[in-house]
């Protein structure tokens, strides 16, 4: 079973920096469609601040926690957008699932994965079906417990969980915004991608990647 270490986290964490970083146009492309075109540009922030706060920590000296924290942390001071506070909540409630572990095993991963989509969740208020990330979030996690419950391996685990995001983002198409700024827009939303959802898809992919290349 793959064993994962705070260096693998930290890795992982710069994947999804230079993963976001090459995605920064098409999701601000996104959010200038139905919100005010920055979204691209706080993802990239966000976790590009994250990338260069865990370059400085030692891997052998630090926890699990201890870097989601951070990661926490460093996304928050770094994105004023609505997206800040959900993705600091999501790393923190990651965080706090591993407490006291030095590694983590599959089991653990996954509640951590679980509890980001549980954490943007109890931030945003936001239900499945009103056009956000958690149309990405929620089926991702839900795909991802059932996959584990199933005793799937880790690889397996993450495939699906990217596969349901993928198919969430796809169906904010046909949601009318209920939550955060597009819902200003009201029914003038139907037909565009969620910008947050698509960026969901980006951070779980780059997670998928992150662990299965560890
Ligand atoms: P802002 O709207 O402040 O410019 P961003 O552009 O960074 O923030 O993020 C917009 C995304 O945030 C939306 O596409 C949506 O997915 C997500 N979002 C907004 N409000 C909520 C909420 N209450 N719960 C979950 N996600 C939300
Ligand atoms: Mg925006």
């Amino acid at each position: 079973m793959t064993t994962i270490s705070p260096a693998i986290l930290i890795s992982m964490f710069s994947r999804i920096a230079e993963t976001m970083a090459a995605d920064k146009d098409r999701l601000c492309a996104l959010d200038g469609v139905i919100g005010d075109a920055d979204h691209g540009i706080a993802m990239d922030l966000g976790f590009g601040a994250v990338r260069d706060a865990l370059a400085a920590i030692d891997p052998s000296a630090t926890d699990p926690t201890a870097v989601f924290n951070m990661a926490a942390k460093s996304f928050l001071n770094a994105v004023g957008a609505s997206s800040g506070p959900l993705y600091a909540t999501a790393l923190m409630r990651a965080g706090a699932a591993v407490k006291g572990k030095t590694v983590l095993d599959q089991g653990d991963f996954v509640a951590a994965f679980q509890a980001m989509a549980k954490g943007i969740q109890d931030r945003g208020k936001a239900e499945v079906g009103e056009k956000t990330m958690i149309d990405a979030w929620v089926p991702a996690a839900e795909a991802a417990g059932t996959a584990q419950s199933e005793g799937k391996p880790l690889t397996e685990v993450l495939d699906a969980a990217l596969v349901a995001a993928e198919q969430g983002a796809e169906a904010t198409k046909q949601m009318i915004a209920a939550k955060g700024r597009s819902s200003r827009l009201g029914e003038r939303s139907l037909g565009h991608m969620d910008p947050g959802a698509a960026s969901a898809v980006t951070v779980i992919r780059a997670i998928r990647e992150g662990i299965v290349s560890a």
